[in-house]
């Protein structure tokens, strides 16, 4: 029996934060800056600090420098002025305000001010356009972080019946479309599917490649998914036995070809991404 593949994020994602520290290194030999990335917090979503504290260790790691901007609280018009004067700063390749917002602030309008070769998480509707028309541009960093994860496994989705749970515009839709595109880990036949889907359950018996992103802890059980299927498990649930992700590991171990798991999986991968969109921002800016 062939053994099954544990798609570890957590180490491919060490990979991938030192080949960028090694480039990071070698540009800034040539430009005499470093990559920086403005991280913008607002309130004290315990989740939010949390991610923000990791993607902050991970600049570290990739020698990006970070430029936090922790506000206890802000007006619509206090963010807009911050994000207009980091749009300005040359210092500034990448801008990442940390989701959700707290109440009464406009989230889309923030994210729709963020200049588009900064819009390193690829949340501007450009950024968005771009990615749907299959052009060059900055890509969300779960969707992407997914694909770069099959890849650097050489698991590819071509020519297979894949199946996507949840279409939120940060993870569900835009991975249905990147792995439905022409190119590299893409070429899927995409059913996209959510909480009005009529038969999840059979939908999911016939994929070959599932990825879950629902916000349901252990959601996708063994007798929803066929014998050597691939699965990726995006979700992150706070539940009281510590961190789930949308799908049962245990149960689903001994039947997948290959299988993500939580922690370890596609976070971890999620911020290596973001390292990456932020290089990628840097050389655009720098001319590199
Ligand atoms: P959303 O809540 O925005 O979307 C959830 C989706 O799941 C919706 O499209 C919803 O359908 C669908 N859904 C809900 N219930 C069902 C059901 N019973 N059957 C089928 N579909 C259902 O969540 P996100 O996309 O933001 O996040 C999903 C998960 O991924 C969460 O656990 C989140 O914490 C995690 N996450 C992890 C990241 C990472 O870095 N690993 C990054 C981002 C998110 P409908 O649209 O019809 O309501």
């Amino acid at each position: 029996e062939a053994k099954m593949i544990l798609l570890d994020g957590k180490e491919t994602a060490a990979e991938i934060r030192a080949e960028i520290r090694e480039e990071v290194d070698a540009l800034e030999g040539k430009f005499g800056r470093k990559p920086g990335l403005a991280v913008v917090l607002v309130g004290e979503d315990p989740a939010s600090q949390v991610y923000v504290r990791n993607k902050e260790r991970a600049c570290e790691d990739c020698g990006i420098k970070s430029i936090p901007y922790r506000l206890e609280s802000a007006s619509q018009h206090e963010l807009e002025g911050l994000i207009q004067e980091l749009n300005r700063d040359v210092n500034v390749d990448g801008i990442l305000v940390q989701l959700p917002l707290p109440k009464g602030l406009d989230s889309q309008k923030i994210l729709d001010l963020i200049d588009p070769d900064k819009d390193v998480d690829g949340f501007h509707p450009v950024n968005v356009g771009k990615m749907s028309l299959g052009l060059p541009g900055f890509k969300p960093c779960t969707p992407a972080g997914v694909i770069n994860l099959l890849q650097r496994y050489d698991i590819d989705p071509a020519c297979k019946k894949a199946v996507v749970i949840g279409r939120s515009n940060i993870v569900g839709k835009p991975l249905a479309m990147m792995l439905s595109q022409s190119g590299p880990c893409a070429n899927a036949t995409v059913t996209l599917c959510h909480s009005r889907t009529a038969d999840l359950k059979a939908e999911c018996l016939e994929a070959d490649f599932i990825f879950a992103a629902i916000g349901m802890p252990n959601f996708v059980t063994a007798d929803m998914v066929k014998e050597g299927a691939v699965v990726v498990d995006v979700g992150i649930n706070r539940t009281d036995e510590g961190l789930a992700g949308d799908c049962d590991f245990e149960g689903l171990k001994d039947k997948v070809h290959a299988i993500t798991p939580v922690p370890g999986g596609v976070g971890p991968m999620t911020i290596a991404q973001l390292m990456v969109n932020t290089l990628e921002a840097f050389k655009l800016h720098v001319g590199a």
